[in-house]
């Protein structure tokens, strides 16, 4: 039934995906086996150092940028894959960027303003932690939000959803044509899990500063949140843009998940080195002499 990774968790663009078909666990993912532990480990510190190589060409080529986004629920593990999963990189090649409570600066603008002037520049990887998403998600689940927006007109019903969802796909068709390659993460982290992270949260006094007891209120809309990732992936996930619900109840193997499925798109691209002008090759050998020949 599992097709290759790492299609198997990519949401097709039929509208067929449904939240409670997609797994938060592998049958595979043993959390206390410590074999498997240290098999995740080197695999991840293998993709770190294939993604150090693929961000050096990518910078070199300078024609494609990667938008990475993260959406899901707290305690997730957005921050902690994005640190995991990046590092190694050169940081100057890496730019990231959450996305919380719109300022009155953003509240100013149109829904797509705050993340359109931190889209990554070619030859970048950009990281959304969190990001326009939201505006479908805790938006949708809180519509009250909608009136700091101060949009004319009537708001909150069901075409202006799909507006957003339109505004959103053409947005990221309009960037995926002009050389940004997108990859969209849903880390599907299972209700129940996410309780016992909050729990660790308040018994762990290294933990405890993470702990929100807004998180434990949100928690109460958990349905509500899943029929709006729902709709969202349905809506959102294209060729061009594809989304992948990464089940991220072990977070060894969503971090595994999440590297190879950028390593895999990152050398799908025709990006190499460049080479020099042929005019400017053929002057090599004149350089190198000249160099060689200085005291
Ligand atoms: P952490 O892991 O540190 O908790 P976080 O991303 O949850 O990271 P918080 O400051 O706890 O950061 O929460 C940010 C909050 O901002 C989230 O509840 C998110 O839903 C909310 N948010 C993000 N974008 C919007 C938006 N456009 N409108 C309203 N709320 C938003
Ligand atoms: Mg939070």
């Amino acid at each position: 039934m599992h097709q290759e990774f790492p299609e198997r968790f990519r949401v097709p663009c039929d509208g067929s995906f449904r939240v409670a078909d997609a797994t938060t666990a592998l049958p595979e993912d043993d959390h206390d086996d410590p074999k498997h532990r240290r098999r995740l480990k080197k695999r991840l510190a293998k993709a770190n150092d294939r993604l150090y190589d693929l961000q050096r060409v990518l910078y070199a080529d300078n024609r494609y940028a990667l938008l990475l986004v993260f959406q899901a629920m707290d305690a997730a593990g957005k921050d902690s894959t994005i640190r995991k999963v990046m590092s190694g990189v050169n940081p100057a090649g890496c730019q990231v960027f959450s996305f919380k409570q719109p300022s009155t600066l953003e509240l100013d603008h149109d829904f797509l303003w705050r993340t359109s002037a931190r889209m990554p520049e070619r030859g970048r990887i950009g990281i959304f932690n969190r990001s326009y998403y939201e505006e479908v998600l805790v938006v949708r689940v809180h519509p009250e939000y909608l009136q700091g927006q101060r949009i004319p007109g009537k708001t909150g019903g069901e075409d202006f959803w799909q507006a957003r969802f339109r505004s959103i796909r053409d947005q990221e068709l309009h960037l995926a044509t002009n050389g940004t390659v997108i990859l969209k993460f849903w880390l599907n982290v299972s209700r129940e899990e996410q309780k016992n992270r909050f729990l660790e949260r308040l018994d762990n006094p290294e933990k405890n500063w993470k702990f929100s007891a807004a998180d434990v209120n949100e928690r109460q809309h958990w349905p509500a949140y899943m029929a709006c990732y729902e709709e969202m992936l349905n809506e959102t996930s294209r060729p061009h843009a594809p989304w992948y619900a990464i089940p991220a109840d072990n977070k060894p193997a969503m971090r595994v998940f999440v590297a190879e499925t950028i390593i895999e798109t990152l050398e799908s691209l025709d990006i190499s080195y460049p080479r020099p002008p042929a005019e400017e090759f053929e002057h090599f050998e004149e350089y190198r002499a000249r160099l060689e020949a200085e005291e």
